[in-house]
């Protein structure tokens, strides 16, 4: 039996061989990058309008207009003072352009233009270089691509991107009693769930799964079935069979496969019968079959490595620390992660915190993170991990 920073520890302290590989900018969300980016120029790469409107040369009121360039134009006009140009957002501003005058603050007849305002030099100009200079760090080795990322890396005209390649999970349930959804439902029979809450939650955070299997408690199945989702996986995960059951195979079957057992069993509530192993650079966690407990272990344990795996500089879920709106005791000898809802800057403890209880954790956003034998009083800050 390990501790909750223990676990932490030596999920952290493995050694891991991360693999790069070239991909297109459309195909990058929620990879890490695996090289800093600098700017390959300036942004913007020249001065241009920030409106529609006219471009000026002077500080006046009454301007000519001597041409027009729209968005894209290569015409280069020289601006003398007293001349204003017809010009269009984004369009390279003219030499000489002492500001730009939006179209709404401006009247026109023939050639003459009138503005409504005074000019200020340098308005509605987006300078050469005001966002980025060439050579500007963009993004450090590590970061996550998010959409905004991906305008980022497009608008600097970067097509392949080096990536870290994401780990091939492969996800197994095990137990007698479970069904697929959809089916008829026997008694003394459950849907099985957790394959498909996580699941999703791999997907949530951009890592996907590569094949899910249902097994039986059937010692031979579960080592097969081991064998073979090894193969093809870095990460399985296992949910069920790893407790101190009599039916329980999963720790005997995974040691027969030479899978080294790194941690079993945490000292904390649910989730206590949680395993870590390793076969070289595979990686197993064996959850426990519970719903609640199950997810629970993919959102403190499971999730930090599998950032790690993916070369991000991420490191889980994000914490904050929460005002309790209410007074709690946690009598139990063992830390809690505790489902609970924060809304109104407070962290509520929900009712249903039974390992097997999925339905508070569906109803709430937040794990929250409860010492052993602890008295919190309404006010005091607990830490949460954001769930969703
Ligand atoms: P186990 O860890 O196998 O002892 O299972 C603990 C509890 O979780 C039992 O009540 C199981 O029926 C339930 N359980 C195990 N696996 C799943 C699953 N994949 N989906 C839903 N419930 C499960
Ligand atoms: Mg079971």
């Amino acid at each position: 039996m390990v501790t909750i920073e223990e676990a932490h520890k030596i999920i952290k302290d493995q050694k891991v061989k991360l693999k790069t590989e070239t991909r297109k900018l459309e195909n990058c969300l929620d990879f890490s990058i695996s090289e800093d980016i600098t700017a390959p120029f300036d942004m913007p790469s020249f001065d241009n309008s920030a409106m529609d409107g006219y471009a000026l040369c002077g500080i006046s009121q009454e301007y000519i207009i001597i041409g027009e360039v729209a968005a894209g134009d290569k015409k280069d006009f020289k601006l003398k003072s007293g001349d204003a140009v017809r010009i269009f957002t984004g369009a390279k501003v003219p030499k000489n352009t002492t500001a730009v005058m939006m179209q709404e603050k401006t009247s026109v007849v023939g050639k003459k233009l009138t503005l409504q305002q005074m000019p200020k030099e340098g308005q509605s100009i987006r300078r050469k270089g005001e966002e980025l200079r060439k050579g500007q760090l963009v993004f450090e080795k590590g970061t996550t691509i998010t959409p905004a990322g991906i305008g980022l890396i497009g608008s600097l005209g970067i097509q392949n991107i080096e990536v870290y390649k994401k780990p091939l999970i492969n996800l197994i349930t095990t137990g007698n009693e479970l069904i697929e959804p959809g089916k008829p439902k026997a008694e003394g029979q459950i849907y099985e769930s957790n394959s498909y809450a996580l699941a999703l939650a791999c997907e949530q955070f951009g890592f996907k799964y590569g094949n899910k299997k249902q097994i039986d408690d059937d010692f031979e199945a579960i080592k097969s079935g081991i064998k073979k989702s090894l193969e093809t996986s870095d990460v399985l995960i296992l949910s069920g069979g790893i407790s101190v059951g009599d039916y329980d195979y999963v720790k005997q079957a995974l040691e027969e496969n030479g899978v080294v057992e790194q941690f079993y069993k945490v000292f904390q509530k649910p989730g206590k019968p949680l395993y870590f192993g390793r076969k070289e650079n595979k990686f197993v966690f064996a959850l426990p079959g519970n719903p609640a407990s199950s997810l629970s272990c993919f959102y403190v344990y499971v999730l930090p490595f599998l950032y790690r795996l993916n070369g991000s500089a991420k490191n889980g879920l994000q914490r904050f620390s929460f005002p309790i709106s209410h007074d709690f005791k946690n009598k139990a000898d063992r830390p809690l992660f505790l489902k609970a809802k924060i809304s109104n800057n407070e962290v509520e403890i929900l009712d249903g915190q039974g390992s097997s209880m999925i339905l508070s954790m569906a109803h709430g956003n937040a794990l929250a993170f409860i010492e052993a034998e602890t008295s919190y009083n309404k006010g005091e800050k607990l830490e949460c991990l954001l769930i969703s």
